[in-house]
């Protein structure tokens, strides 16, 4: 049993915050192995709940569930079947969609991605990997999914002590898959990309570059596997470049032009190389699209990320064109949508640019963060108009 201190179990209990902190902690009183699930009780006895226990990590346990009932033998199936009723409300028009997110659907430590027939599974402590199996049964029990494939994170792995190599646990298979979304495909390969294979987080955001694209020369920075471009040109921008790092990225977006052939308009153009070198001596454009990579990890590492995103920011509102738009982003954890719109809003100032927040973006719907756990609102992103 782990027993807080008394004003931290009420404010666990309070907030119901799925993370118990080790300086919430007053005492371990049983001999507890790293990833047990663990009771979570105050000074005075009064029960908190039951969550994974990480003996190592800052974050020392985090909530599975809230109360004096330890989980039965079905709270994996339960917490699944919840996930996806609201995946069904939200009408998806995609069949790659986020079923687990974390936190975000009470089951911290785990994240599963559905890519058509096949579920990829991210494990983030060493309380979920114990539990793929599980987890596993319970996909093929509830959705039509035909393979699971774990995807292993090495930094999670290194922290939390996992042991299971990544790899399919139901089915065999090339480590990829074709998926629609909102009418256009994508090959996603998942045991080689970055994350579990694709931004199903932009989804929405790419959706919204299509409906403002027509006739415009669109600069997508960080393409990744060409998402954003793909949407560009179906919408009718007239010419649309895109930068990224990764070969194999720009490799595969050029397949995915392939395969959309028919559905675009616009013409593609793929660069490999850096960002923020191509912005420096690039033309002008009509929107610009910044989705770079997370720049804070960790609280210390915020100011520098903020003057990145300042200087990224400020070289993307000065090769703006007349009447344009700016479509960034930030998913890094340690800054927050204030300290995010403020960096903007003065950077438009400094290059002396008229600019007007026209939307807040955020990560789809499928990547729910509750009340309880503000920290998982990690994407932010604006819309943001030049004149
Ligand atoms: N917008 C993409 C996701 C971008 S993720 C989508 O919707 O799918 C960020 C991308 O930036 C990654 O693909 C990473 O490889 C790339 N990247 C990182 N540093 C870079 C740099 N300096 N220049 C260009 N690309 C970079």
């Amino acid at each position: 049993m782990i027993i807080l201190k008394k004003e931290k179990a009420k404010t666990v209990l309070h907030y119901k915050h799925p993370w118990v902190f080790r300086n919430s902690i007053k005492e371990v009183s049983d001999d507890h192995g790293n990833g047990d699930i663990v009771k979570v009780s105050a000074e005075d006895g009064t029960p908190v709940g039951f969550g994974f226990y990480s003996p190592k990590s800052l974050i020392t346990v985090r909530m599975i569930e809230f109360g004096s009932d330890r989980p039965g033998t079905n709270w994996i199936n339960r917490k699944i079947e919840k996930a996806l009723v609201l995946r069904k409300r939200l009408h998806i028009n995609s069949n790659a969609f986020r079923l687990i997110n974390s936190e975000g659907d009470f089951f911290p430590g785990i994240i599963v991605d559905i890519y058509n027939k096949t579920a990829v599974i991210k494990v983030q402590i060493r309380g979920t990997e114990r539990l793929i199996d599980r987890v596993s049964s319970a996909l093929m029990e509830y959705l039509s999914v035909e393979k699971v494939y774990l995807k292993r994170d090495e930094r999670a792995a290194r922290i939390e002590n996992l042991k299971m190599p990544g790899g399919y646990i139901v089915g065999t298979g090339s480590g990829t898959e074709q998926i629609m979304e909102n009418g256009l495909l994508f090959s996603v390969d998942f045991a080689r990309g970055q994350k579990t294979g694709f931004y199903l987080d932009q989804r929405d955001n790419r959706f919204l570059t299509k409906k403002i694209a027509e006739d415009m020369k669109v600069l997508n920075l960080f393409s990744y596997t060409g998402g954003f471009a793909l949407y560009a040109s179906a919408g009718g921008g007239s010419h649309v470049c895109s930068v990224e790092s990764s070969l194999s990225a720009v490799k595969i977006s050029m397949e995915n032009e392939e395969l959309n052939r028919e559905k675009l308009r616009g013409k593609l153009e793929w660069q490999q190389g850096d960002a923020v070198e191509f912005l420096q001596d690039c033309q002008t454009f009509d929107i610009i699209i910044l989705d770079p990579p997370p720049f804070a990890r960790k609280r210390q590492e915020v100011p520098g990320a903020l003057r990145a995103y300042s200087r990224l920011n400020k070289f993307a509102l000065s090769k703006l064109e007349k009447h344009s738009f700016l479509l960034t982003f930030s998913c890094s954890g340690g800054i927050t949508r204030q300290m995010f719109k403020d960096m903007l809003l003065k950077g438009a100032l400094e290059v002396k640019r008229n600019i007007k927040v026209v939307s807040e973006l955020h990560a789809a719907a499928d990547h729910p963060y509750t009340v309880f756990h503000p920290e998982g609102e990690y994407l932010k992103g604006l819309l943001v108009y030049a004149e």
